[in-house]
């Protein structure tokens, strides 16, 4: 019985290998057909990479906003200046809304770029370390607050960087617009300057927009004192600068209906003398801006 089965056995390991030998020939057409099928795409990725654009471009400064044809025209132009600026989503009293960095970032960063030409805003980076989540602390025991982890806001800003940089972006300016936002800036731009040092890229987080004494500028050019603290985390020079992206994100007309269109002693009334006030204020702190990176060489041969 034994000697009978055997070259029944054999037969079926022959066909078992069988249909393997022929699938390595195929594997081996079949990477063939692979390798062909991928370099005709990377052909026509160059070739529509390289295609021109079929309609007119926009004026924006914000990437977003843009088509990727439109950024890549607008980067061969020379606009290789990209500004990423940090906000926040936090408690700002009973009149402000949350997002009271990420409006006024929305003038600011506009601000910068036309001011400086050749520059682009990256997205506002809205969240950011606002305070412990659990347990609740700092501006996170208000409800609304968002906040995220000191590591989590650096790898955000630095895949943001990278990311800029990766396109040809060669001037990355970090601004933020609240406190808790500083060190991680600073942290990133120290980290990838000091990474590209062989590259033509400059990572430079500008303190003097934070740091820029906003007060001070307001009463020797304005004549504009905050005579007292209404104890909220809100100041007149704030709203103001709020108010050039938005009047409602301060409760303007239900503030002037409930008689509390002021705050730390100053009216936020008439609309457009706050607004204009706001962008005095802006375009101190983008000066500010500007000369410091002036100072630190980054618009050398701009
Ligand atoms: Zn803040």
């Amino acid at each position: 019985m034994r000697s009978c089965r055997r070259p029944l056995l054999l037969g079926f390991v022959a066909a078992l290998l069988l249909p393997s030998a022929l699938s390595a020939r195929q594997a081996e057409s079949g990477r063939e057909r692979l390798e062909r099928r991928s370099a005709e795409r990377a052909a026509a990725l160059r070739a529509e990479l390289e295609s021109p654009r079929p309609i007119d471009a926009i004026e924006s400064v914000w990437i977003e906003e843009l088509t990727w044809m439109e950024v890549r025209d607008r980067l061969a132009e020379g606009a290789t200046t990209a500004i990423v600026s940090t906000g926040g989503v936090e408690q700002n009293g009973p009149y402000v809304a949350l997002g009271k960095h990420n409006y006024i970032l929305e003038s600011a960063c506009e601000i910068l770029a036309l001011e400086l030409g050749n520059a682009l805003c990256a997205p506002v980076i809205k969240l950011v370390p606002e305070g412990g989540i659990e347990p609740k602390s700092g501006h996170m025991r208000y409800p609304g607050t968002i906040s995220v982890r000191q590591e989590t806001f650096q790898m955000m800003l630095t895949d943001v960087v990278r990311s800029l940089e990766a396109h040809g972006f060669t001037e990355i300016v970090l601004i933020g617009d609240s406190g808790g936002n500083q060190s991680g800036m600073a942290a990133v731009a120290e980290a990838l300057d000091a990474e590209w040092a062989e590259r033509p890229v400059s990572v430079v987080h500008v303190p003097e927009y934070y740091q820029a004494d906003v007060s001070a500028f307001m009463a020797d050019s304005l004549g504009i004192v905050e005579a007292k603290n209404d104890g909220f985390h809100d100041f007149y020079w704030v709203t103001a600068q709020q108010m050039v992206t938005d009047p409602a994100t301060v409760r303007y007309e239900e503030r002037v209906r409930a008689g509390l269109a002021h705050i730390n002693g100053v009216s936020i009334a008439p609309a457009e003398e706050s607004i204009e006030v706001g962008r005095a204020i802006l375009e101190y702190r983008v000066r500010e801006t500007v000369e410091a990176l002036r100072e630190r060489g980054v618009l050398d041969g701009r």
